[in-house]
């Protein structure tokens, strides 16, 4: 239960942050189901959801995020990583408060762990309505918008506003995401979603279990298919290695066939290099051998794009051709080059489809 509840609904929505929370049911006994994400929690008369973004006050649920920013930046959309969607272009960046996972791991836990109803306040820039974040987003020369940092899965009633604006006025439109939304609030963005960055951590329920607190992959990969599917958005797959818990060749061979036959053999997988943190820190950092492995896995499953990420890499990042080998995107530390890509997003030199947006 929240404490001096009045006095914070009254600065939440003086701040503007507060809006009746979209895919919200009323249920038996007070209580409000919010079907944002697959918590699917059902949330008590004055009580809060688990990402501590959602409050039942007075019989209705609300969100206490919207237009409430804790980081924004101009990043290269490479930085996300998205490397197969308008290659080179800058995206507007910005993430707010709370999270639907509680990751040992995490290294973002400031914003992601903080309490979305105490601390609203103290530390983030609120009111910044979707025609102000477009406005950021032109003024920084920014061809799109990426919701990051923390999890836009529980962001929706702000996502789906911006992601509107965005299309007004041609802007692109990413998430940066766990994949923990459920199937209604894929459906309800989906039609302005262009890009969907997601996380595959593990093929294994075990390390969703005691990692994240999570029961099960399942959710994720179904709307992931979901994602691509239904709505034909943009689809790139992260997975970060961490030693001994989803290292195993099987795991890793597993995650990548699991990406050939659901979303495709052209789709991107970025495997990248863990370093110690939070309940993890005696951990080692992921061996450069095993990002190797992973890559060589990765195609041996029929991958055609595997990249490696938070390491120095000589050639790890560039994009070439899968038939001839020309080329076509190079990649060194966030300078990007289109070098051997026609307008169709294909191989220059011989036509190979590369499943590239340019
Ligand atoms: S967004 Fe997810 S975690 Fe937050 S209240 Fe809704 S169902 Fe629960
Ligand atoms: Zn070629």
């Amino acid at each position: 239960m929240v404490e001096n509840i009045d006095s914070k609904v009254s600065q939440l929505r003086a701040a503007g942050a507060l809006r009746e929370a979209l895919l919200s049911e009323k249920l038996d006994g007070g209580r409000i189901g919010c079907n944002i994400c697959q918590r699917r929690c059902r949330i008590p008369e004055g009580g809060v959801g688990y990402c501590r973004t959602k409050i039942n006050y007075h019989g209705t649920l609300y969100t206490t995020i919207y237009g409430v920013i804790s980081s924004a930046a101009a990043d290269p959309i490479e930085k996300k990583p998205v490397f197969h969607f308008k290659p080179g272009s800058h995206c507007f960046s910005v993430g707010t408060l709370g999270c639907n996972f509680r990751c040992v791991f995490c290294q973002n836990w400031e914003i992601a762990y903080a309490d979305a109803v105490e601390s609203t306040s103290s530390y983030c820039r609120t009111g910044v309505m979707p025609d102000i974040l477009v406005r950021m987003a032109k003024e920084n020369q920014c061809e799109g918008v990426a919701w990051t940092y923390n999890e836009p899965g529980i962001w929706l009633n702000y996502t789906l506003d911006c992601a509107k604006a965005c299309k007004e006025v041609g802007l692109y439109t990413v998430y940066v995401t766990n994949g923990y939304a459920t199937p209604e609030h894929l459906d309800t963005i989906g039609p302005f979603l262009d890009v969907y960055r997601v996380d595959l951590k593990s093929m294994e329920d075990k390390f969703y279990k005691e990692l994240i607190k999570v029961p099960s992959i399942q959710g994720i990969l179904d709307v992931t298919i979901r994602a691509k599917t239904k709505w034909g958005m943009h689809l790139e797959c992260v997975t970060n290695i961490i030693p001994g818990w989803n290292d195993s060749e099987e795991n890793l061979t597993k995650t990548a066939r699991w990406i050939v036959e659901n979303l495709g053999e052209k789709t991107p997988w970025h495997v990248t290099r863990f370093f110690p943190y939070g309940e993890l820190a005696n951990l080692p950092p992921t061996p450069p051998e095993t990002l190797d492995a992973a890559v060589r896995l990765g195609k041996q499953a029929g991958l055609q794009f595997v990249y490696l990420g938070n390491i120095a890499t000589r050639e790890g990042e560039n994009t070439y051709c899968p038939k001839c080998g020309n080329l076509s995107v190079k990649r060194e530390r966030y300078e990007t080059e289109v070098v051997g890509v026609n307008e169709h997003g294909a191989c220059s030199v011989d036509g190979e489809e590369l499943n590239i947006r340019l």
